[in-house]
């Protein structure tokens, strides 16, 4: 069998076996622009799902544009409605402004936490908006061990009792779903299948990634054969009939914007409050 065929029967398969979504669901793909997001994109249509896609455009200068460039250019190719949240007009500052800003309240905070923090906030609100059933994210077998192992050095291996195709756990009617029908896949194939595919993505990395944690814990499984990786997540499912279950726990509501958290006040409004952020 072609390499194409079988990448596309292991997400057809993952989407399947994992009751993922339907092809009555309002599916919203998040895309950045890089190759995880776009291979979604451009494999659920093809797959034959009405797909439509969210970019946060994070003004992170010239890498930023590509990464705009790269979406509109893929969702007019595909025609799938494509909603830009442009973080400028939205919230007045680009992310680059708005995590300067974080950083010199809250000494040691990584640049990728701050912007991942403000990124599932925007998600989650514009997703709902939309009326999403769910939404679509990229993750991989390689963010799954990254992840994983992550944990395990935190010490806190319970952590990643949540991971899985699915987000688990949650079910509140303001929290839309993650799914991830990329799940089971390789990052080296889902490179692959895009560049076979001839996919407009974004290759170069983010300038602001840095040398966090989770950038040093990834060149480290980068390096691991294949084998390893799979192991890492075999283990994980082992381990994880182990680790005791968190109860299907309510969420509460942020008291300053409204967004479902755990806590009284959510990560985002805990870092950069609500001045920045439009309530609407
Ligand atoms: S690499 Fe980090 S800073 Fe860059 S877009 Fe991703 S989360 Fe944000
Ligand atoms: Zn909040």
């Amino acid at each position: 069998m072609k390499f194409e065929d079988k990448f596309e029967n292991l997400v057809k398969k993952t989407i399947k076996e994992n009751s993922l979504f339907t092809k009555k669901n309002k599916i919203l793909v998040a895309i950045s622009g890089g190759k995880d997001s776009l291979v979604n994109t451009y494999l659920l249509k093809k797959l034959g799902y009405e797909i439509f896609a969210i970019h946060i455009d994070l003004k992170i200068g010239k890498y930023s544009e590509k990464c705009r460039n790269a979406c509109e250019k893929i969702c007019k190719e595909n025609k799938i409605p494509l909603k830009i949240y442009d973080i400028k007009k939205e919230m007045g500052s680009s992310m680059c402004y708005i995590r300067n800003a974080v950083q010199s309240k809250n000494k040691g905070i990584g640049n990728c936490a701050v912007c991942g923090v403000i990124k599932k906030w925007i998600m989650n609100r514009e997703s709902r908006k939309m009326k999403a059933d769910v939404i679509v994210t990229g993750h991989n077998i390689d963010d799954e061990a990254q992840t994983f192992l992550l944990n395990i050095l935190k010490g806190s291996p319970e952590l990643s009792f949540n991971t899985g195709p699915i987000s688990k756990n949650i079910s509140d009617k303001k929290f839309i779903p993650r799914v991830k029908p990329l799940y089971y896949c390789l990052e080296k194939d889902i490179k692959k299948y895009s560049i076979i595919k001839k996919l407009p993505v974004v290759y170069e990395k983010c300038p602001c990634s840095g040398d966090s944690y989770r950038i040093q814990i990834r060149n480290f499984i980068e390096e691991r054969f294949e084998k390893e990786k799979k192991n890492l997540k075999k283990s994980f499912e082992r381990i994880s009939k182990d680790i005791p279950k968190k109860e299907n726990s309510k969420l509460n509501y942020c008291e300053k914007c409204g967004e479902p958290c755990r806590a009284k006040i959510c990560k985002k409004c805990e870092l950069v409050g609500t001045s920045l952020l439009n309530k609407k």
